[in-house]
Parts: structure tokens; sequence; C-alpha cells
């Protein structure tokens, strides 16, 4: 059935992506790439050949299945392993986001072979606004891309950062198997800034059996983790109900309304890192101890970090301390049974070994918009024209991407584009100013339109990496393999 297969997408010029070929009852089916893209060709029949909605051809044989939604929930009802499952605690997992919805192939090839599993279709409501895309989009490229691959180790669906119940009920009902609950709304950060005396008062507004609760648990006390030792005193332990008690209660509550409910496996990650200040090894103690005793299970929490995680550059801080908070971050995660997850954690070159070393090797860590720079890296080039647009596009309007994103970037350090040769221009993507300011400005760029309402870049960017995919797969497989290695995954 496959030769047939071969025969047909020959005979019509398409080509057929080896690694996808798979059947099912009497039917063949593989990826192809016809003149106009790429779609599904099945051969045979039987009721996988039936469900798919398409065209037929070949005289009845084959049919020409286009990659809809619909085709996607056919596909993973067949092949199992086109469907994102949970991944649990056992293993490490890279998340790997997409804002292009072309990212998966080459993703999927860095991590081949290599131990951890990808997290794809990882994607926060921000970025899904940006982008102008539906979680349902994000789903199906992740899907097609398991297969295009012949992928079947295994991987997950992050809805990411989510904040408001009504994104969350979503992502679940989509069938997203691991969900980040964004905390930062529920978080007081202007605790940060009080005094012992402003700190008290703020505390003594908590009705009484909340404060009761906490003092009867941790004042005074002094638990032992693994080789580290935590110790609360009343001062910092009040502080901590400030900061975090509401954000607590808030985890509870999600995870008893949806996570429960949805009766099947979710990995469940808390994400406490969009603060103002570093999470205390000691408050990520005191989050994860509440979490256990009221029930709640968790599959990885993502604490602040002392120091920069600064989107697409390298660490900006004290490594010795990181390297002393990470240890006690990690054995409080140990202890509890859950993975330590670093987000903003693409091109962290600095600190993966010490991530691998002190986490033995049981992490989470996520990139999203390195991938996205890695296809800008394979635009400029195989497309220098464009990339020059882009890039005097961004200057332009870098002030309105500013809202959403912080970085340090200086402007004047970026080398003059009228100066810089054509064959030099992928050294942008190397420099850590220029490489910022094409970090945050994707959607600025993606949705960039003329008068006539044309877009400026997006459908020929699309264009040109979609002619060259090979070439985007291999920049994605370099730079993703250099974090794996890093990390100690290779
Ligand atoms: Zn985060």
């Amino acid at each position: 059935m496959a030769a047939a297969l071969k025969q047909i997408a020959a005979s019509s010029g398409w080509k057929v992506y080896d690694k996808s070929l798979d059947a099912h009852g009497g039917t063949a089916l593989a990826m192809v790439r016809g003149k106009e893209g790429k779609f599904l060709l099945a051969v045979g029949e039987g009721e996988l050949f039936e469900e798919l909605d398409g065209t037929v051809i070949a005289e009845g044989e084959a049919k020409a299945a286009p990659l809809t939604h619909d085709n996607r929930k056919v596909l993973n009802r067949y092949f199992p392993y086109t469907a994102p499952r949970a991944l649990g605690t056992e293993i490490a997992t890279i998340g790997l986001g997409d804002r292009l919805g072309i990212a998966g192939p080459g993703q999927l090839q860095a991590v081949k072979g290599k131990k951890i599993w990808p997290v794809l279709a990882q994607q926060s409501i921000r970025e899904l606004h940006l982008t102008g895309r539906s979680y349902e989009e994000v789903l199906d490229a992740a899907c097609y891309a398991v297969f295009q691959e012949g992928f079947r180790d295994g991987f997950g669906a992050d809805g990411d950062h989510l904040k408001a119940e009504a994104d969350i009920e979503l992502a679940l009902r989509l069938g997203f198997t691991m969900l980040t609950l964004d905390c930062s709304e529920h978080i007081d950060n202007d605790v940060a800034s009080m005094d012992g005396g402003q700190i008290r008062q703020a505390y003594e507004t908590y009705p009484s059996a909340i404060r009761e609760r906490y003092e009867q648990r941790y004042s005074g006390k002094t638990f032992a983790i693994g080789e580290e030792s935590i110790a609360f005193d009343a001062g910092t332990l009040q502080g901590y109900v400030c900061i975090y008690s509401k954000a607590i209660d808030f985890m509870e509550r999600i995870y008893n309304t949806y996570i429960v409910p949805a009766g099947r496996e979710i990995d469940f990650e808390i994400s406490i890192d969009e603060t103002l200040t570093p999470t205390d090894p000691a408050a990520h103690f005191m989050v994860a101890q509440e979490l256990r005793e009221r029930g709640v299970h968790i599959y990885s929490m993502a604490p602040r970090f002392c120091g920069e995680f600064q989107k697409g550059i390298d660490y900006i801080g004290d490594l010795g301390q990181f390297e002393q908070e990470l240890k006690v971050h990690a054995a409080i995660a140990d202890h509890f049974g859950y993975k330590l997850s670093i987000h903003s954690g693409s091109d962290k070159f600095s600190v993966f070994p010490i991530i691998g070393k002190h986490t033995s090797g049981r992490f989470h860590v996520k990139t999203a918009g390195t991938n996205w720079l890695e296809a800008v890296r394979t635009v400029a080039q195989v497309n220098p024209t464009l990339y020059r647009r882009m890039h005097a596009y961004a200057l332009e309007h870098v002030e309105e991407a500013l809202a959403y994103y912080h970085v340090s970037m200086k402007l004047e350090e970026i080398a003059p584009l009228d100066r810089t040769p054509d064959e030099q221009l992928p050294a942008y993507i190397e420099e850590d100013n220029a490489r910022q300011l094409i970090h945050i400005t994707y959607g600025l760029l993606l949705q960039a339109q003329d008068e006539q309402g044309k877009s400026l870049f997006k459908t020929e960017f699309y264009e040109t990496l979609d002619r060259q995919e090979e070439a985007y797969a291999e920049a994605l497989r370099g730079h993703i393999g250099r974090h794996l290695e890093l990390l100690g995954k290779s």
C-alpha cells in the first residue's frame, strides 16, 4: 500500500515525507507536498479513508485531504501518537513554543533520540493575540508536525500562562495536556517595598482564621529538605502570607474546579515567576507545603529566580548566587515530587549546566521566542531584502512592543543596517541588542499592513520559510540542540 502511495505521489510530482508514512486497516497515509503546499495523501480503502475529508483522486484509489482541524481529529483517533498527552514528573521536558506554526518538524528533529520530551503547542493568550492565531490552529500545527516527523515518543501541549477561567476551560476542552496557571494577578507585589511595620499592618487585615492557620504551621519552625533547612520567623512569614496566600487559594480553586473534574491526566504547572522580586526558597516551600496539605497535585512550579531571565539572551546576574538558590529550589521540588520549571529558558547557556546538575536532569525548561528568532535568522540568510525591511520596521516601531516586554537592549549599539552587507545579516541574530529588538517585535511584524490592508511581511515571510523548510529545520536543530547539550541531554 505504501508503494502505491509513493507511486501516486511521484506521478503527480508530489514530495512524500517518508517519516510520516503509516497505515491503518486498508489505508496508507502520508504527509505530502504539492505545488499548493502540504496535505495528507490517503491510499486504499476502509474507515480511515472514508473519514478523512478531501478530494478523491487516482480513479477512486486515493484521497487528498487538506490539513484542516477536522482531519487532524481523525488523525488523532487512528494514530494516537499524533495526539498530545500528559508527560508526568519523571522525565525531563522542554517547552517549545511555535508562534508561527511551522517550527514543529525542526523542533522534533532536535529532541529526537534525546532523553527529553517535547511540549509543543506552548502558547500564551498574549502570543495568540499578537500572532492572530487560535488555540485550535496551534494544536493542529503541532499534531501535523508530529505526524510528518513520525514522532511516536509522545509530546505535550501547554496552555501557557493562563489567568482567566474561560481560557483555562477552553484549553482543557480542546485537549491541551499541560496547563500553566499564571498566578501573578493574585500575588501582592507591593509587599516587596514595605518595611516591617507596614507588612505587619497589612497582615493584620487578614481574617484571624487565615493568620492562625499559617502561624500554627510555619511560625518559628524549621523544615529539613534534603540537605537544606528552611526556617520561618514571624516577620518573614507575615510577608509571605501577604504576598502569596491569595495566590495559593487561587491555585486550589482552579485545581478543584477544572483540573480534577477534567478526569484525565493533566500536567498542572504553577507559575509564580511573573513578579517583581525573586521567590525566596522559603516562600517556594510554603506554597508547595500548602498545596500538598490541600490535596493539590502539581507537575511543576516556576519560581522567579534571582538575577534576570530576559527574553532570548543569556542569564544576567550572579552565577554563584543563582546556583545556591537553584539548589534549594530544586531540593524543594524534589521533596514534593514535582519538577522545577524554568521560564524564559531559551538561550540561558551559562546556567543550563547548573540546572541540569541540581535537578538531576528532571526539569521543565520553556522556550518560545527563540524559535521565532531562528526563523528570522533563516530569512536573513535566504531572503536578505525581506530581512532588511523587517529590521527597519522593527526599529521604527519598537516603542509599541516595549509595552509588553521587559528588556534592557540598547538600540544605539545595533550596527547600522545600511552599512551591513547581506552576508552579515544573520549575525544580527547573534548580537543581544538586535536579537531582543527582533524578539519582542514579532507581533508588530506579523501584523504590519500597508494602506490597502495587505500584509507587509507576513505572507512573504511564510512563503520564504515554506520554500526553505529544511534550512529552518536545520537552524532549529542546531540552536535547540545546543540547549539540550548544555542541559545534559545530548
Ligand atoms: Zn513565566
